[in-house]
């Protein structure tokens, strides 16, 4: 059982306003892992006050100095990446050895890569008569969610931290404990106090509280598009800068000349990693009419593959989904793409056998889905899969755009010309030509409803900045 009975406040472990305390499950069993604090007002107002006490030191000490901090801060989460694996293993349900290259690996490498890109970056311009400086945007309040916990506080934090801003972190109460050993790698990293703070609560709280704040200059969201859209709200009486990481419904576009083999097996992966819980996730796969029984049989084979169990086991592939809440959430889509008449080709709403206690589903594959399905245009969160059929190029391109989002997508084709041209008419802010691989200094975030800014390598350093001219004179 893990307690945590304290916020990293001013550079302390500093008590909580209130005794409430909010309950995590264990993923993988169902069974509560332990506890941490409920902040409200109060708490968020002393950690506010603390980053901006910190501000102006901050801000002026020099880019070595601060990369000097961030890598140190890499330093010591590497040196618990172990722990932090196994920590959000349980948070969410995530197969231990993905969640050690994934959740435990990419923070590491983020807090790295901004230590790094500090030593290169330029800070100022000439530009005719002035001089063009950038300045951090000030305190920033960073709020994130559960499904790749770490990384997407390290997203914030890292970036915020290298541009010179100070930070108030309110993670995800789904999985706070990775955010706790955070502030212990930075507290030991000797970062000067109120640098950054962290404040667990519950969102309309905690989060709002933050989101009020008039000493609060930006607000760094990822989540849902429900709260994103409540924290645009909240933010525009304190003309506050805010920046969306929000939902996705991504198409994967097969072309009927693709390596369909290939194109199915990576789009049913993708769909699946992390359970389905990756906003990036390929939840609708477009394939030619002319192709549709072939790539159905083939991402029956995938899923077939994709067994449940134990997220602390090294062999599994699929783990839980990370709370009653999802489970429930998941199921009743599955229950309702039944309803709506697409084919289920594998898996269901029913409990999966071989597993019990924790949030388990099937891997589930629709067949024949229509665009305007519920289970093809909302976020499901879950893995299951659409399989949509097509009949030309340009109805491939108008489904894939027929969303509400605009996160992410693939396109494969044996023509890259011709893939990258579609690509292009895709509205969304990433997109997997061929199986390409991810890139973390590549600029990740959405268009659409999956919100707007851009995080990762220095684009997502450039969102905590602003500009500030000095004009000469000659
Ligand atoms: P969520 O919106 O419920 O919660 C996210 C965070 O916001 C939590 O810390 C929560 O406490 C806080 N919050 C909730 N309501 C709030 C409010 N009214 N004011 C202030 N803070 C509030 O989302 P979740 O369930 O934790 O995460 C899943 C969602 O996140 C999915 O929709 C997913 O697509 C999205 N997501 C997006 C990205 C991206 O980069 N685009 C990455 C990961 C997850």
């Amino acid at each position: 059982m893990i307690v945590r009975d304290r916020f990293f406040i001013n550079g302390q472990w500093a008590t909580p306003s209130s005794k409430e305390m909010i309950e995590v499950h264990n993923a993988g069993t169902g069974a509560v892992m332990g506890k941490v604090p409920a902040g409200g007002e109060k708490d968020i107002n002393a950690a506010v006050a603390a980053a901006q006490g910190a501000l102006e030191s901050w801000s002026a000490t020099s880019a070595e100095k601060r990369a000097e901090y961030l890598q140190k801060i890499s330093d010591g989460l590497k040196a618990r990446a172990a722990e932090i694996g196994s920590t959000i293993s349980q948070e969410v349900g995530m197969p231990i050895k993905m969640s050690a290259r994934m959740q435990a690996g990419l923070p590491i490498a983020n807090f790295a890569s901004y230590a790094k890109l500090l030593g290169s970056f330029s800070f100022e311009q000439k530009v005719g008569n002035s001089l063009v400086v950038r300045e951090p945007v000030g305190v920033v309040g960073a709020i994130t969610p559960w499904n790749y916990p770490l990384n997407q506080i390290a997203l914030k934090v890292a970036p915020a931290l290298a541009a010179g801003c100070t930070v108030v972190l309110k993670p995800s109460e789904i999985a706070p404990f990775n955010a706790f050993i955070l502030a212990e790698v930075i507290e030991q990293a000797g970062l000067p106090k109120g640098v950054f703070n962290l404040v667990t609560g519950f969102g309309p709280t905690a989060g709002e509280a933050l989101v009020k704040h008039a000493n609060v200059d930006m607000i760094s969201f990822t989540g849902s598009t429900r709260a994103g859209k409540r924290i645009s709200e909240i933010a525009a009486q304190t003309v506050k800068r805010v920046a969306l990481e929000l939902g996705g419904k991504s198409a994967s576009v097969i072309l009927e000349d693709a390596d369909l083999a290939a194109a199915v097996k990576t789009t049913v992966s993708y769909c699946y990693l992390n359970s389905g819980q990756t906003c990036t996730a390929l939840t609708r796969m477009l394939v030619p009419a002319s192709r549709y029984d072939e790539a159905a049989k083939l991402a029956v084979d995938t899923a077939k593959n994709f067994t449940p169990g134990d997220p602390l086991l090294e062999t599994t592939r699929l783990g839980p989904l990370s709370s009653q809440m999802q489970l429930d959430r998941v199921r009743d889509y599955i229950k309702k793409g039944v309803a709506e008449g697409a084919e289920l080709l594998t898996g269901g709403a029913e409990q999966p056998d071989g597993v019990s206690g924790g949030y388990f589903v099937k891997p589930t594959v629709f067949g024949k889905v229509k665009n305007s399905m519920t289970i093809a245009q909302e976020e499901i969160f879950g893995p299951v899969l659409s399989i949509i059929p097509y009949k030309d190029e340009e109805e491939a391109v108008r489904i894939a755009n027929d969303t509400p989002y605009g996160l992410a997508g693939a396109v494969w084709s044996a023509d890259e010309a011709r893939a990258q041209k579609v690509a292009r008419r895709i509205r969304a802010g990433q997109i997997d030509i061929n199986g390409g691989a991810f890139n973390m200094n590549a600029p990740f975030g959405g268009f659409k409803q999956s919100g707007h800014g851009r995080e990762a390598g220095v684009y997502g350093m450039e969102e905590f900045l602003e500009y500030k001219s000095l004009q000469l004179k000659a």
